[in-house]
């Protein structure tokens, strides 16, 4: 890096939220994090006790972790999050895992309802969380700089899986705000990429569904939630220090 570079290239080993941090992806996520010296600050809409947990299981094996209620579907409570992340250290990063796939059913008996939810979850949050984040860590606003990491999926380009049009439609827009938001702060000493994952085993893929990868993988299988969070922690760390605006995609090559 030469003395005429704007901004140093954004690095993070300090507090990291992970929304939805305490359960499939999510889980993998906090848990490698913190392995890898993050203190993480573990987000959970409703499920407090594997957030607890986890949380609990990190700090006896030395690490730092706090978990935090936070419904992500309400606006006020994003910024309360970050309040609460903020008694552990300074933000360092953000990640922007927090998902729901809305109600799988064909396009013609969706309703605006489900919709709101799927959307205010999977979009306005994670644009929310975003303008959190940027707010506290831009050197514009006197941060340190950071990084911020949101979860797409294959669906995002796929289109869905039928039912799941909808789904893949909100992962779209998540892309397309990663390069958005990886211009506008590229000076501000943040990057921004995201990790889009295809079938995965967790909570949010039914065995039918993961029974599925056998035929439309090229790998032949689901992936692991592990498989998901090394991208997730390459992406935070300085060994992606020229990467921003990029999305990684971990789909044993569907
Ligand atoms: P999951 O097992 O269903 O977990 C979803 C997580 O999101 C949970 O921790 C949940 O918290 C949290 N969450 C849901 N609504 C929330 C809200 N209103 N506020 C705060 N947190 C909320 O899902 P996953 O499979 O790990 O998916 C994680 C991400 O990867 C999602 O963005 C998903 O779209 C994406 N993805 C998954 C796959 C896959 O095959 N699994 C593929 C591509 C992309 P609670 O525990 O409190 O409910």
């Amino acid at each position: 890096m030469n003395s005429n570079s704007p901004s140093p290239p954004a690095q993070t080993s300090g507090v990291v939220i992970v929304t939805g941090g305490s359960r499939g992806i999510g889980h993998a996520i906090s848990t490698l994090l913190a392995r890898r010296g993050h203190t993480v600050a573990i987000n959970y809409a409703t499920n407090a006790a594997p957030a607890e947990e986890l949380a609990h299981t990190i700090m006896a094996q030395g690490g730092r972790a706090l978990a935090i209620r936070a419904d992500l579907s309400q606006p006020a409570q994003i910024p309360t999050l970050f309040d609460r992340a903020a008694t552990l250290g300074p933000l360092a990063g953000l990640v922007n895992n927090a998902g729901i796939t809305g109600t799988k059913v064909r396009i013609d008996e969706q309703t605006a309802e489900t919709l709101d939810t799927l959307f205010n979850i999977n979009v306005r949050a994670t644009i929310l969380a975003a303008g959190e984040a940027v707010r506290r860590m831009s050197i514009r606003h006197g941060g340190n700089g950071g990084v911020i990491v949101n979860l797409s999926s294959v669906a995002a380009r796929l289109g869905g899986l039928p039912g799941l049009v909808p789904y893949a439609a909100t992962k779209a827009a998540v892309e397309t705000f990663t390069r958005g938001l990886a211009n506008e702060v590229a000076h501000e000493g943040i990057r921004v990429n995201a990790v889009a994952p295809g079938l995965t085993a967790t909570d949010m893929v039914p065995p039918e569904t993961a029974k599925l990868a056998e035929t439309v993988v090229p790998m032949g299988r689901v992936g692991h939630v592990d498989e998901i969070a090394q991208a997730v922690a390459f992406l935070l760390s300085p060994a992606s220090s020229y990467m921003t605006g990029s999305v990684m995609t971990v789909s044993g090559g569907r």
